[in-house]
């Protein structure tokens, strides 16, 4: 999933503290390659070689992603959908070469682009992508999901007081001994803006046990063109990426929840994306923007619980 997955954990004894982990990097090992959009031999790629055919049955694993994502896509009105794969392989390429895609591939590609053309079958665990060409991109979705995977992984060794984090995607379970929470550190919007003495940006920390905390955010994966700088997170109605600077933090039930509304709450923008937020029971978001060198905050119930 391009990211380094960590483990904290606490355990009886070094050897379940081991087994356990062990166990839930391999089923992080295992989604990986069933997700992969890198890698030709996944399950993914394989069923985005049968697009514009007939339903195509998956794993459950598979299922649960596809299944999770259209449900985001349906609430956020189409701002989150993994159909966008078309159109983020020509944002990777800008970013590579330094230069804006080409408008007409551009065109070409938003043809391809629209939740509404997978079908899934609950039933049948069939998916059908409609249209030749499509191609899907788990990379909102998968690290929350895989967080989440390992952290129920974990549990059934009976470690329960645990974090999986995969970067900016956090699972966490009971907290540590003797504490009320996870102390998570949400990152400012520029690392190198903290040195500013009368910077309004403040590092925060929540403290939060048995949720998902994903930041969503151009930080690390971002281009900058003709002094314009470009997201990897691209709007899939219009097929731009995301310009200027913001960084979007939820915190859900889980965290394949909070890293793909992350995701839509940076495409939707403070207002819309804290409608979601509100309409969502126990989820919180903190969006930060940074405008015209201006700071500008947002939040709704943000953390959505008191710790213990
Ligand atoms: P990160 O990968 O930094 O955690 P995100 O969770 O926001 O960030 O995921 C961004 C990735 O999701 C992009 O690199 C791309 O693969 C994919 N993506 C980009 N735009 C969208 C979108 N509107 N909806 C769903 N997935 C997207
Ligand atoms: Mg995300």
């Amino acid at each position: 999933m391009g990211t380094v997955f960590r483990i904290v954990l606490y355990a009886p004894d070094p050897t379940t503290a081991a087994k356990a982990s062990r166990a839930a990097f391999d089923r992080i090992q295992k989604l990986d390659s069933i997700m992969s959009d890198y890698k030709p031999e996944s399950e993914l790629r394989q069923l985005c070689g049968q697009a514009g055919g007939s339903p195509v049955k998956v794993s459950d694993d598979l299922f649960r992603v596809l299944a999770a994502a259209q449900a985001v896509s349906e609430r956020s009105d189409g701002a989150f959908d993994i159909t966008v794969g078309p159109v983020v392989r020509l944002w990777r390429r800008a970013r590579r070469r330094h230069e804006l895609p080409d408008p007409e591939q551009l065109a070409a590609a938003r043809e391809l682009v629209g939740y509404e053309r997978v079908r899934l079958d609950p039933q049948g665990h069939t998916v059908q992508l409609l249209k030749p060409g499509m191609q899907l991109d788990l990379g909102g979705i998968a690290k929350g999901d895989a967080a989440d995977q390992a952290l129920l992984v974990l549990k059934g060794f009976g470690v329960t007081r645990a974090l999986v984090a995969a970067a900016g995607d956090i699972a966490v379970g009971d907290p540590p001994p003797h504490r009320k929470g996870w102390r998570i550190e949400i990152a400012p919007l520029d690392a190198s803006s903290i040195q500013t003495p009368n910077s309004k940006i403040q590092t925060r920390f929540v403290l939060l046990h048995n949720v998902g905390v994903s930041t969503s955010g151009d930080a690390e994966q971002h281009v900058e063109i003709n002094g314009v700088r470009y997201s990897h997170i691209v709007d899939p109605r219009t097929g731009m990426a995301l310009t200027g600077r913001s960084s979007v933090t939820v915190v859900a039930s889980n965290d394949i929840t909070a890293d793909s509304y992350a995701t839509a709450i940076d495409v939707l923008g403070p207002e819309r994306g804290l409608k979601l937020v509100d309409s969502t029971p126990g989820t919180g978001a903190l969006v930060k923007i940074d405008s015209a060198a201006t700071l500008q905050s947002f939040e709704s119930h943000f953390p959505p619980q008191e710790p213990q």
